[in-house]
């Protein structure tokens, strides 16, 4: 059966016109789903034959909620999320300032290595469907009651490993007869996998690309990004300029600091220059402790900060929110599979 929800607008009409209906049911069909129908029969304006026959020959996705975690320090929400094949993935409901933000994740587990990561500790289990990623912005927004204004792909998985996926996505959630989040709302966060760089680049999609730096030298970055070894730093600097020159659109750096590793003076220098003739922002993360990783905080990013303010570089040090109820991407996850384990185990 084909999963309706992961349709664009134009293959709902031809689907439908392929059952005989007039041209108008598409856009029917497609406004019910963008507002999170659970089921067919929620559709009141289709006949009823029509919706039965809807529901022999398609699937509609709905996701439950696993679980639910509430920040009582900042009302950031997480959401553990169980798909139709029972895996699960999570989402983060953010409120700033400047509106709510919701992170969400692209496949279930990732494959990307990365060792301070707790969403890559078991591999990736499979890509996140258009619908199922979809879903996590709306069953957020409808759970919540809180009206969602920006997306950030930063939750579990590589955008860029499943980026046919993640672009069908973005017409969904950008389409005016749907969610209608802008464009410019939107960030998308990769490792560095380089020929999605210049996809995009190509595309000259309004969405603020994130490049997760974590070290500016090709020795630190192996390290602890095993995608460095096929996407080398020094050719990820080169495609973030490409990017820039063809999008005129300022990058996001983003940088976990960690003790000893990543921290150094000559590290902040080393970025510097290889952000000459770009407007990037650096991102500065304090590192989130994760069990399995031998990783510490570090302790100078302050200085690394100002060291980056000193040779003209905008860097921030991100807020932390959630603190109190593992808000950071795969945790709650990995939580979960920790204590399915157990149980199994007796
Ligand atoms: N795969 C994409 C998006 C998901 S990760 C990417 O790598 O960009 C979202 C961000 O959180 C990335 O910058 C990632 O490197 C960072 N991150 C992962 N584990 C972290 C940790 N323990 N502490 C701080 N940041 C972490």
């Amino acid at each position: 059966m084909r999963d309706l929800k992961s349709m664009t607008l134009p293959e709902m009409t031809n689907a439908l016109k392929a059952m005989g209906q007039p041209a108008f049911r598409g856009k029917q069909v497609f406004t019910w789903l963008h507002k999170g129908v659970t089921s067919f029969d929620e559709m009141t304006n289709l006949p009823k034959d029509l919706r039965d026959k809807l529901k022999s020959e398609f699937t509609l996705t709905v996701p439950k909620v696993a679980r639910k975690q509430v920040s009582r320090q900042d009302g950031t929400i997480k959401y553990l999320w169980e798909l139709a094949d029972g895996n699960c993935i999570e989402s983060v409901l953010m409120r700033y300032h400047h509106g709510n933000t919701v992170c969400i994740s692209s496949q279930v587990g990732c494959r990307m290595g990365c060792a301070f990561c707790a969403s890559t500790v078991a591999g990736k289990v499979r890509d996140l469907t258009p619908a199922e990623m979809l879903d996590q912005v709306l069953f957020t927004q409808l759970d919540s009651g809180l009206e969602i204004s920006n997306i950030v792909l930063m939750g579990i998985g590589e955008p860029m490993d499943n980026l046919d996926t993640v672009l069908r996505f973005l017409e969904l959630v950008n389409h005016p007869d749907g969610m209608n989040i802008g464009m410019r709302h939107i960030s998308l966060s990769t490792c560095g996998v380089i020929p999605g760089i210049h996809r995009l680049a190509d595309l000259g999609l309004q969405l603020t690309l994130s490049v997760s730096l974590h070290a500016p030298d090709s020795e630190t970055r192996s390290k602890i990004m095993p995608v460095n070894r096929a996407y080398d730093v020094e050719e990820l600097f080169d495609a973030c300029h490409d990017y820039f020159k063809k999008t005129g659109r300022r990058i996001s750096f983003e940088y976990a600091m960690i003790d000893g590793i990543n921290d150094q003076d000559w590290q902040a220098d080393l970025i510097a220059a290889k952000l000459k003739g770009m407007p990037g922002h650096v991102n500065l993360i304090p590192l989130n402790d994760v069990v399995e990783s031998p990783f510490k905080p570090s302790k100078r990013i302050a200085a690394f900060q100002k060291r980056l303010e000193s040779h003209g570089i905008t860097a921030t040090v991100r807020r932390s929110l959630g603190g109190d109820i593992d808000a950071s991407c795969g945790q709650l996850r990995r939580k979960a599979m920790e204590e399915a384990e157990k149980g199994e185990n007796g």
